[in-house]
């Protein structure tokens, strides 16, 4: 056997020098959208439908990141409990999405959850992906399906020239004037050179979940509110010690047609304990394989313990493993958990939240409300969040915007997002159409067209 062919541990540099190459340019686009979830769907449908030539990467073969890939199939954060009344308060691009939902029939009404404090809305997986598409598409932006962006190239230290891609036709440069980071993880913005913190000192990331679905479950059998049949099965086991879960708080819920549930339980952890890094891809792997044992282990728990579940089994696990924290850019301005939970307004306002801290720790998951005897509820999000330091042709949405641990365990939630990506998709138009360093674009304006395009920013509210 030679050498190459040995399969053992081999001495040597850890590294291999791989031969310079030229990289054949893709195209060249105005805004550049590394990332198809909810901020950047929204991104690349606003800058498009401003009539900027835009392009849409992404390494899956569908739009809705988390909320497909990772199989979540509920919006929360799109509702929040405004001085005690429920209400809607993302809109915009997201009223034409979920319109799209409804008429392909994937859209239930909102519930209430989280001990009935707020509301959110569960949809069809599949029907999401395909609403997406339509509203990606007819907005006039183009898609680039199953390309991974793998890297940058800087024409100077503040400003990207090209995205790297690769894909099964190879690796390729695209080009563009305005980047939107949307990839979840701040990919584009931590080869841009963009300062991010991942977990902060002390502390955790939020551990990941692989969600999963279950089919064949007799409703009437189950009878009324059973997701708490199910919460309360799962204590008395622990309390009698002949179970221990990974998690506290699961999520199993009907979806609209009463026969398919979702499942939200696992909690991913590496074996000294620490969350699993979705930026690791050893640690994906564990988690991966974790998940699915995780999986099987509580849908036979519920399976044999919860009445109507009897003839139920697993219709889907999650493509992946859902992935709540990674990398946060720092950027000019953090979002924290004290302007979440005191409602604080911003004069650059470009959205807003109003979904409480959910944080996914150790075991269990703990929530933290909004400040007060009757809180407003909302907090505003600042332009500030999505612009990172250093790199002055590249937005950071969703996710990973400049926000703190704390801040980012509220502001993450598909709402948000989608108010994110929306408002980086029309000031990236505006920053094109003035010559503008995005820092630069006037916010009053940016507002302007936002709420003129349907969205809330949240200025009515005091
Ligand atoms: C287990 C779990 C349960 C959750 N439950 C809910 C819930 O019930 N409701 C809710 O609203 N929110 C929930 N969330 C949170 C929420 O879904 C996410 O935080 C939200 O989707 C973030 O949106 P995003 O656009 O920032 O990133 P993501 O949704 O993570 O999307 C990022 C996209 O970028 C793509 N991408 C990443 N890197 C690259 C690359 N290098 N090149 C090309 N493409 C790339 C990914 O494939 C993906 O499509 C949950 C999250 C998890 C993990």
């Amino acid at each position: 056997m030679t050498d190459a062919l040995s399969t053992g541990p081999r001495s040597g540099p850890a590294v291999v020098r791989e031969a310079a190459r030229d990289t054949p340019v893709y195209g060249e686009f105005d805004v550049v959208v590394i990332g198809g979830g909810p901020a950047g769907l929204m991104a690349a449908a606003a800058a498009a439908r401003s009539g900027r030539s835009t392009l849409l990467v992404e390494r899956y073969g569908f739009l809705g990141g988390a909320g497909t890939m990772g199989g979540l199939s509920t919006f929360c954060g799109l509702h929040a409990k405004v001085h005690g009344e429920h209400r809607q308060v993302i809109h915009g691009l997201a009223d034409e999405l979920l319109a799209r939902l409804a008429k392909l029939d994937g859209l239930s009404e909102p519930h209430l959850t989280i001990n009935d404090g707020i509301l959110a809305q569960a949809f069809d997986i599949s029907a999401y992906k395909v609403a997406a598409d339509e509203l990606v598409v007819s907005s006039g932006a183009r898609l680039l399906f199953h390309a991974m962006a793998v890297g940058v190239v800087m024409a100077d230290e503040s400003t990207i020239d090209a995205v790297l891609i690769e894909s099964k036709s190879g690796r390729a440069a695209v080009r563009g004037r305005v980047f939107v980071d949307a990839s979840g993880d701040a990919d584009v913005a931590a080869w841009a050179g963009v300062p991010f913190e991942k977990a902060p000192p002390g502390q955790w990331l939020l551990y990941p979940s692989l969600m999963f679905r279950i089919n064949g479950v007799d409703a009437a059998a189950a009878g009324p509110a059973p997701w708490r049949t199910v919460e309360r099965l799962m204590d008395e086991a622990e309390a009698a010690g002949t179970h221990t879960f990974p998690r506290k708080k699961p999520i199993v819920r009907p979806q609209r047609n009463p026969l398919e549930w979702r499942a939200n339980l696992t909690q991913l952890r590496n074996p000294d304990g620490s969350p699993v890094d979705g930026t690791d891809v050893d640690q994906l792997t564990h988690g991966e394989l974790q998940g699915r044992q995780q999986v099987v282990d509580a849908f036979t728990f519920i399976r044999d313990r919860t009445p109507g579940f009897e003839n139920s089994y697993i219709v889907d696990i999650a493509p992946q493993i859902g992935i709540r924290e990674t990398r946060r850019i720092v950027g000019e301005y953090r979002l924290s958990e004290d302007d979440v939970l005191d409602c604080a307004d911003f004069p650059d306002t470009i959205g807003v939240n109003g979904w409480p801290v959910e944080a996914h720790v150790e075991g269990t998951v703990e929530f933290r409300w909004q400040r007060g005897e009757d809180p407003r509820g909302i907090n505003q999000l600042p332009y500030r969040i999505v612009l990172p330091q250093q790199v002055d042709n590249l937005f950071v949405a969703g996710r990973c915007a400049s926000m703190t641990h704390g801040g980012q365990s509220s502001a993450r939630v598909t709402g948000p997002c989608f108010a994110m990506g929306e408002a980086v998709g029309t000031a990236a138009d505006l920053a094109l159409a003035g010559g503008l360093a995005l820092r630069d674009v006037p916010v009053a304006e940016l507002q302007r067209r936002l709420e003129g395009n349907g969205a809330y920013l949240g200025r009515d509210l005091r």
